[in-house]
């Protein structure tokens, strides 16, 4: 099964996306473990993301773009669940392609639904006491949220309209929502 998992930041992404790997024996591919890892090992492409990352700005297209069609060319990514990756419409354009070229295509687009804005903040803001993240602060935090509003909340019509999109209601512990979320990609017929 190929899938993406979709949601603003804070509606638990990064955690489902790990379950759901397992769940469906695919490889778990988060585009932003992929730019920390390379921050924390400073190569040039991490030195290059962590100025946009650090402000809570999209890495720019061609960079994010090129890491994702060499990652989705490894052999274990023959099933995998894609974590916060598309962001932008070129990105969507690309993914296409990228999929085409290897003669595979999605199966499912799942969206985690977390409407209240002030409590993807609160967790968000719970999590930096933890995270250590750089991009964890109150102010970069609310930018985040503008900037995914603006940029990657209009990719989920797209997948809508493909009739892919699957919605889970993200608001409740963990272990609900992923039992949602397994419900809901059992219940898909795939390619
Ligand atoms: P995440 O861990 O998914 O919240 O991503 C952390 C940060 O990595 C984001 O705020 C962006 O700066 C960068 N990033 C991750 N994925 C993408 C993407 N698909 N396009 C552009 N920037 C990204």
């Amino acid at each position: 099964m190929r899938l993406l998992i979709m949601g603003p930041p804070g509606a638990g992404k990064g955690t489902q996306a790990v379950a759901v790997a397992e769940h469906i024996g695919g490889a778990h591919i988060s585009t932003g473990d992929i730019f920390r890892a390379n921050v924390a090992g400073e190569t040039e492409l991490g030195k290059t993301a962590k100025q946009y990352m650090d402000a809570g700005k999209y890495v720019p297209d061609e960079i994010t773009n090129a890491m994702v069609r060499d990652r989705l060319a490894e052999p274990d990514a023959a099933a995998f669940v894609l974590d916060g990756y598309p962001r932008t419409a070129e990105q969507v354009a690309v993914l296409d392609d990228i999929l085409g070229s290897l003669d595979e295509s999605l199966d499912v687009v799942l969206s985690l639904v977390v409407a209240d804005r002030e409590e993807l903040i609160q967790r968000m803001l719970k999590r930096a006491e933890t995270s250590g993240r750089a991009d964890d602060t109150e102010e970069v935090i609310r930018h985040r949220q503008d900037v995914y509003e603006a940029e990657t909340a209009v990719l989920l019509p797209i997948y809508r309209e493909r009739g892919l999109l699957v919605e889970v209601d993200g608001v409740g512990t963990i272990e609900d929502v992923q039992k949602r979320i397994f419900e809901a990609l059992d219940a898909v017929p795939q390619a």
